[in-house]
């Protein structure tokens, strides 16, 4: 007997490890641009916050791109698999203020912007190594940062072209403000949480006479704010009130009342005052009926001057004192607590306000109704996704604010004249350019000549910076590489729907006139082992560092491909990753067993082939049809549960068992079979745990096909066999597992001969009478007979019609 090529115990460590190293030492995944015969397959891929730590969610998502990387390179594409880090923003900021135990303002600009980039690599070195311990069939030579000067100058660009085609424009308007981060933030950054908050009813005089009108607000502070009383034109109760004023309590100020259908008779009393601004509607009212503005909100959240006994409190202590001095004048009726949705800052969770404010703005909404058209054409999967991307643009109800009051992102490249008020765009050129610490590219104003010339000290948000990823994957601007765009997937997350996907479509038109992607394969969450969503402060959270350090990365994968189907979450399992995990020994020891007697041999006729062996050709050949049908449409949940299926249950449970007799007998149809089976299942089996596969396929079934790797090796075709001969194959299949468990049941060892095997049937007489070699091999018995005369003492499970008999 040979040898085994594989030691006994499946050490993934080491094998993983092993092969990693390999395959980037090979630059076995890159892309090869100069290859202009094969098709090619383009990723988007979404370029992660360096936040250090690699969550399961992202280890999720990156995991469904690698599949179906590995599945397109082994349909022979030309594969491009890029990598880059979003690194500007907020989530930065904040990370490096706690890290090194200060306020941004209390370090010098150029310091802290330094501070960010040196954090930042460190973190990105911590997830780069993670990806990498994914397994991940990333070509890293292609890897960018958003922060270096070469993505700025593109960013740079794309703001500059979209300036140029009137789609970005400066402008006042009211943009949705968090006073914490003291910066303007896009309605995509909002989240809204539910929170029980005191309805406060408000006495205000009529004008004219004297009478009391009662409004009810959850916002007493902005009273100072208010330019207006609103009724419903049909509430009978404010008839009277038509063409009449009401004075502002506290601040002795005259408003309009103003009759507008949009009033909810329902809410408080029917009456609301309509201020600067308390919410959207405050908004939508202002311009509809052409009212002052009058704001009492500072940009760190505090009152200001306009707000008389109220000045420099924070708000919600603004809120209190206000209801304590109407409590005292009489002015406050009463209170009661009311469920609201209140709108909160997406990085610290403060309630945002809405300020009117002089800002950057990408034309959206002109563009909405093109992006949901363009959207319908896109592949979504699953196909529902393209309702959450609808409904987010139908509810989008004003421009996209792309400025920023913050350090560290992209400058806006822009100067402004002081004298003639031009805005003076950087030259493409020029670019990279910061106008915070650079040296003005203008001598002087090209429109009045004044050299009284001012730098933009905004910057941009960052998505900004992450949606024109497909077009710098390509290549944009400078070797426009056509056959990757747009990219041919677009996987993500469905929380990031409403922005990424968003703003690519978005940019795609405004900059290219199409979409930057064809399909958006869209990954659900995963949920901690309680089922509620996984965070730290829920103590449900679990590194994947922890995952890989005890199970590896194709454990994990292959979890990650069975756990649940594409776009639904997942609970995260430990049970789930040790089963995956059991399966992968399985296959191994199934591959040491082998190694032992496989070796390459000239294929047989089909002649010269068994039943069984006909049957599991057969299991074979439908298992690669409907992997490969599952793989083409991003099922991996279908495609891995029936390859584990196959694997587990036909190959190693029953075709493995059944032919050793002819193993140890050197029957080199059997190893013939044996080996081609092994050889398929580990490619396709390459696609979720490539690690396991390639060591497998190395040292045990390397054979005259001599592929550099089974990573990279032609994806297997369907498989001929004998359909007759495979269907008595699985008739002695299944009487083979009853002899076993009669064997069993009479303790009998499986391994000691029987004197005979009766198998009683009518229907399959003929074709088993044929079929009886591996059935008196596998169950060692000196004699099979087959006869329609009588009926056995055990039935066949799946055939009741067939009985057997066994004697000892
Ligand atoms: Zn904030
Ligand atoms: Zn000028």
């Amino acid at each position: 007997m040979a040898e085994f090529k594989l030691p006994k115990v499946y050490d993934f460590k080491l094998v993983e490890e092993k092969w990693q190293k390999t395959w980037e030492e090979k630059g076995l995944y890159r892309f090869r641009r100069e290859d202009r015969t094969r098709p090619t397959f383009s990723i988007d891929t979404p370029p992660p916050y360096p936040s250090g730590d690699l969550h399961v969610g992202n280890a999720l998502n990156f995991s469904y791109i690698d599949f179906v990387a590995r599945y397109k390179r082994m349909r022979d594409y030309n594969v491009f698999f890029p990598q880059g880090w979003d690194c500007h923003g907020l989530p930065t900021e904040v990370r490096v203020e706690r890290a090194i135990g200060k306020r941004r303002s209390e370090v010098d600009p150029l310091e802290f912007l330094r501070l960010c980039k040196e954090y930042t690599l460190k973190w990105i070195g911590d997830m780069r190594a993670a990806l990498k311990r994914l397994g991940l069939s990333i070509d890293w030579t292609t890897e960018y940062m958003t922060m270096n000067p070469d993505y700025w100058r593109r960013t740079q660009l794309s703001f500059v072209e979209m300036y140029k085609k009137g789609l970005i424009y400066r402008g006042e308007h009211p943009v949705i403000w968090c006073p914490r981060c003291e910066t303007a933030i896009a309605e995509a950054e909002v989240e809204y949480v539910e929170k029980s908050r005191p309805l406060y009813y408000i006495k205000f005089k009529v004008a004219e006479t004297g009478e009391d009108v009662v409004i009810a607000t959850t916002r007493p502070e902005l009273l100072a704010s208010c330019v207006a009383v609103a009724v419903n034109p049909t509430d009978e109760r404010y008839r009277s009130l038509q063409g009449k004023h009401a004075v502002v309590p506290i601040y002795e100020r005259k408003v309009p009342i103003i009759f507008d259908e949009d009033v909810d008779k329902t809410f408080g009393t029917g009456a609301v005052m309509i201020c600067t601004y308390g919410d959207k509607t405050d908004v939508k009212w202002q311009k509809k009926h052409n009212l002052p503005l009058i704001i009492s909100i500072t940009d760190n959240g505090r009152m200001n001057g306009n707000t008389g006994p109220l000045q420099g409190l924070p708000i919600e202590e603004a809120r209190k004192k206000i209801a304590e001095i109407l409590r005292e004048k009489g002015l406050l009726v009463k209170t009661e607590n009311i469920q609201s949705t209140v709108g909160t800052c997406w990085r610290c969770h403060t309630p945002v306000e809405i300020l009117p404010k002089k800002q950057w703005f990408v034309k959206s909404t002109a563009l909405n109704e093109k992006v949901l058209e363009e959207a319908k054409r896109i592949n979504w999967v699953p196909p529902y996704m393209y309702k959450r991307l609808e409904n987010w643009v139908l509810n989008l109800d004003w421009d996209w604010v792309i400025s920023r009051q913050r350090l560290f992102a992209t400058p806006i490249p822009v100067y402004y004249c002081k004298d003639c008020g031009a805005e003076l765009v950087v030259p493409p050129e020029k670019l990279p350019h910061d106008p915070r610490f650079d040296s003005p590219p203008f001598e002087k104003c090209p429109k009045c000549g004044s050299k009284n010339i001012v730098p933009e000290r905004d910057v941009m948000d960052t998505w900004m910076d992450s949606s024109i990823t497909a077009a710098v994957h390509a290549g944009w601007p400078d070797n426009f590489d056509e056959r990757l765009f747009p990219a041919d997937l677009q996987p993500n997350g469905y929380d990031i729907i409403r922005t990424w996907d968003y703003y690519l479509l978005l940019r795609g038109i405004a900059l290219f006139g199409k979409p930057q992607f064809k399909t958006a394969l869209i990954n659900g969450m995963v949920r901690g082992t309680d089922g509620r969503m996984m965070h730290k402060s829920y103590g449900n959270y679990v590194a994947v560092t922890e995952v890989l350090e005890k199970y590896g990365a194709d454990s994990f994968r292959l979890w990650v491909a069975m756990a649940a189907s594409t776009g639904q979450d997942v609970r995260f399992s430990w049970e789930g990753v040790d089963y995956a995990h059991r399966f992968l020994v399985k296959i191994w020891n199934a591959a040491r067993l082998a190694s032992s007697f496989i070796e390459e041999v000239p294929p047989p006729s089909m002649e010269e082939l068994s039943h069984v062996d006909h049957w599991i050709l057969r299991e074979l050949s439908e298992t690669i049809r409907q992997v490969t049908s599952s793989l083409e449409n991003y099922q991996f949940q279908e495609a891995s549960q029936r390859l584990v299926d196959f694997a587990w249950h036909k190959l190693c449970d029953h075709y493995l068992e059944i032919i050793k007799y002819r193993l140890s007998q050197g029957d080199r149809v059997a190893k013939y079979v044996l080996r081609l089976v092994l050889l398929r299942t580990i490619q396709m089996l390459s696609v979720f745990a490539p690690h396991v596969s390639e060591e497998i396929y190395q040292e045990v079934l390397k054979g005259s096909e001599n592929w550099e790797s089974i990573t990279t090796s032609p994806w297997p075709e369907q498989v001929e066999y004998d359909a007759e001969k495979a269907k008595t194959g699985e008739i002695v299949v299944a009487i083979i597992a009853e002899g076993r468990r009669a064997k069993h049941d009479a303790k009998i060892p499986l391994s000691k001969e029987i004197s005979k095997l009766t198998i009683y049937t009518t229907m399959h007489l003929e074709e088993l009478r044929k079929a009886t070699g591996d059935i008196a091999g596998t169950l060692r018995a000196q004699k099979v007979e087959v006869t329609s005369s009588g009926r056995g003492d055990r039935a066949v499970p799946e055939y009741p019609e067939i009985t057997i008999s066994l004697q000892p």
